[in-house]
């Protein structure tokens, strides 16, 4: 059987404002769904609490990862226990290349688990590199990239894309950030999804825009508005909406104002 995510009835307030009112969402290994919504509805606030960014308060409800309460674990167990945040973009440390990253996270990682652990090999690693890279269509060239040289947004998100294939995680949140609408960095993310996926990997891709299905086919769409899944469907959902926009979800959902 394997690994999901069980996101019930939750509820997170920053500096006591509500922002999140009872969020339902189930993710399964082999599952890929896609998060939509318009500006300021909640889906980052999401992305931040699982990922347990201290500045976001559960005030109600429960994640369920792989049977275990995620909110009792730090954020470096989760990544261990095979929940994989896409936006943990390493800060940039000078003389660090992507590659030197990599292997320190997959060492911490065996290390984790096993305390006696020498780590992967250069000759594994290598190996494991270039499978990954070829992959993903990536030139073997962008591993020996040093992380302090100013990455573009599109350049994050392959780096990212990359540490995720590495580090084979059973569920994947990939927010879309503050990037808003860099089409660069979702096109990355889509086809690294597309190329990754199988029954292995649940994936949650999270994002406004409202094309997504040029880039990626979800098999569940979910639409947040003002902090709840209000609706949840297929790709036509995404089709709908980007034909429609989201002022029919606002008229359906929204406060009369
Ligand atoms: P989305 O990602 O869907 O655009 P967010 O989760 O970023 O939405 O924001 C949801 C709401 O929470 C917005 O009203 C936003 O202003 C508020 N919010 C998000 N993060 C913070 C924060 N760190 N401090 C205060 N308010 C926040
Ligand atoms: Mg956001």
């Amino acid at each position: 059987m394997g690994a999901a995510l069980e996101i019930r009835n939750l509820h997170v307030a920053i500096d006591e404002k509500p922002i999140l009112r009872g969020v339902n969402l189930t993710i399964k290994q082999g599952e890929v769904h896609a998060l939509m919504g318009p500006n300021g509805s909640g889906k980052s606030t999401l992305a931040n609490v699982l990922m347990g960014n201290p500045a976001y308060e559960v005030t109600a409800g429960q994640i369920i990862f792989d049977g275990q309460d995620l909110m009792e674990l730090e954020p470096d167990e989760r990544s261990r226990a095979g929940l994989f945040l896409a936006f943990q973009y390493p800060v940039s440390i000078p003389g660090v290349t992507l590659a030197n990253f990599l292997r320190l996270a997959i060492n911490a990682r065996m290390k984790a688990e096993d305390p006696d652990s020498k780590g992967i090999s250069v000759s594994e690693f290598r190996k494991l590199m270039r499978e990954k890279m070829d992959q993903l269509g990536m030139d073997h060239s962008f591993a020996g990239r040093y992380l302090n040289e100013g990455f573009s947004g599109g350049e994050k998100k392959r780096a990212e894309i990359l540490q995720m294939a590495v580090l084979r995680p059973k569920i994947a949140i990939l927010d879309e950030t503050d990037s808003g609408l860099d089409i660069d960095a979702l096109r990355v993310v889509s086809e690294g999804v597309e190329r990754l996926r199988g029954p292995e990997l649940g994936v949650l891709v999270i994002t406004h825009y409202q094309r997504i299905l040029n880039y990626i086919k979800p098999e569940f769409v979910h639409v947040m508005y003002d902090g709840q899944i209000v609706e949840t469907g297929g790709p036509e959902l995404a089709l709908h909406l980007e034909e429609a926009g989201y002022e029919w979800v606002r008229e359906k959902y929204g406060a009369a104002e």
